[in-house]
């Protein structure tokens, strides 16, 4: 059993702003990465709205900055994943991992979001063989191929600009005639030769023998059927938080969001919460480390009233 002042549950925004905030208090936190240290920004090509980098930069590139400022001030990263915790006889909490087990005075958890599934048949069974989340990860296996995204928000059409790189055509399937995305993304995707919309329309099935071939699709309008031939399916359709694992232990809304009050504490006291897995509101790099920043130096404040 290995005792801990703070763990962090989570590497990404949130979680390393933490950490550093924690570690500049000189608490020494342990971070627990999760499988990817970063989070979802560690699949993010381009971050262009995070201040301080009027270039703009690439989400790895943001981590890894942002691992080693907390890491400069004594934070410890530790990469595995949590498998249990236990958090109903207050401080100190236990955390169980794949290969340690820990007892923390204080916990923030960052654990985030994770895409959202169409729940249609072909979707599960085609991942990794043309179904993707993520434009930066597969981009590159579809070099002059024809893919299909699915949404309309700034995802969609930010990951169909990317794609643009690679692929011979988008086409971007909304289930709307208007797109939900910001108007700058908006703008440079009806400019983009290489992209084309099929809007009004949902997919019900992705198809293919051993890859995907083609997909089912639907006019909501008119319900009339068609299919597409494509090479892959991009989904991307908004997120759900990582929060099934703490079903019972901390306070969920009804969107399985962690319930946090104004000092980032979650229903049990000196258990926190920042970034996504508490925010379905704002998602973005910029609030995230904000609100890590704020769960550190209050997560700091609470283990000082302790004492
Ligand atoms: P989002 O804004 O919630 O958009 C999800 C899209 O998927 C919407 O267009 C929605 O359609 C569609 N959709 C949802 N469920 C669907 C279903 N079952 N079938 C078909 N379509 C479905 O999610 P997001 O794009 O992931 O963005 C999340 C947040 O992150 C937003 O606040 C966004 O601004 C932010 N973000 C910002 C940037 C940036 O600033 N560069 C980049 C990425 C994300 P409707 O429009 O009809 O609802």
């Amino acid at each position: 059993m290995q005792k801990e002042k703070v763990n962090i549950i989570g590497s990404g925004p949130a979680g390393l702003t933490a950490a550093l905030y924690i570690a500049r208090a000189n608490l020494k936190p342990l971070v627990i990465s999760g499988n990817q240290i970063g989070g979802q920004i560690s699949i993010t090509n381009e971050v262009e709205n995070y201040p301080g980098f009027p270039e703009g930069t690439s989400g790895p590139e943001l981590a890894e900055l942002m691992q080693k400022q907390a890491e400069r001030f004594g934070a410890r990263v530790l990469i595995d994943e949590v498998t249990e915790v236990d958090f109903s006889k207050g401080s100190p909490f236990h955390i169980n991992t794949h290969g340690d087990e820990f007892e923390a005075g204080a916990v923030i958890v960052t654990v985030g979001a994770s895409p959202t599934r169409l729940g249609i048949p072909g979707e599960e069974e085609f991942i990794g063989r043309g179904v993707s989340f993520c434009a930066t990860c597969d981009g590159f296996f579809f070099r002059d191929k024809d893919v299909l995204v699915v949404g309309g928000g700034d995802s969609a059409i930010e990951e169909a600009l990317f794609l643009t790189r690679f692929v011979n055509r988008v086409r971007v399937i909304h289930r709307r005639d208007e797109l939900r995305a910001g108007e700058a993304l908006k703008q440079r995707a009806l400019a983009n030769e290489k992209i084309e919309f099929v809007w009004d329309s949902v997919l019900d099935e992705i198809r293919g023998d051993g890859k995907v071939e083609s997909a089912l699709a639907r006019n909501v309008k008119t319900d009339d059927a068609f299919t597409m031939d494509t090479d892959g399916v991009f989904i991307f359709i908004g997120h759900i938080p990582n929060s099934s694992f703490f079903e019972g232990q901390l306070k969920l809304n009804e969107s399985g969001y962690l319930i946090t009050d104004d000092r980032m504490m979650t229903s049990v006291p000196g258990v926190f919460a920042a970034g996504e897995i508490q925010d379905s509101v704002f998602r973005q790099i910029t609030t995230s480390v904000g609100q890590g920043a704020a769960a550190g130096m209050m997560t700091e404040r609470w283990l000082e009233e302790q004492e």
